[in-house]
């Protein structure tokens, strides 16, 4: 009798450790199908991020501004389209 309450026991609680287990795993899963998504997400739009930032530092760099009227003039202009000043 005294055995059959401590089996007894040993039962509840390995019932309530695979218990805890099995709801931590189903958790994780659940957490999972929720993460897996977001983490796609999250990297797809840093791309998208990064992608922009690099065409903006891309045009920034073919681009200069003007030192008379400091307008944002081709790199390569010789003569500045707004003001007329003169670079060469
Ligand atoms: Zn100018």
């Amino acid at each position: 009798m005294k055995y059959a309450i401590i089996i007894g026991l040993i039962c509840a609680l390995l019932a309530m450790y695979l218990g805890s287990y099995v709801s931590w795993t189903f958790y994780f899963l659940a957490f999972g199908v929720f993460i897996v998504p977001a983490a796609v997400y999250g990297f797809t739009m840093f791309m998208r991020f990064m992608e922009d930032f690099r065409k903006i530092a891309e045009s920034r760099e073919k681009s200069r501004n003007c030192v008379k009227c400091g307008r944002s003039i081709p790199w390569d202009a010789n003569l500045c389209p707004y003001c007329g000043h003169d670079f060469t």
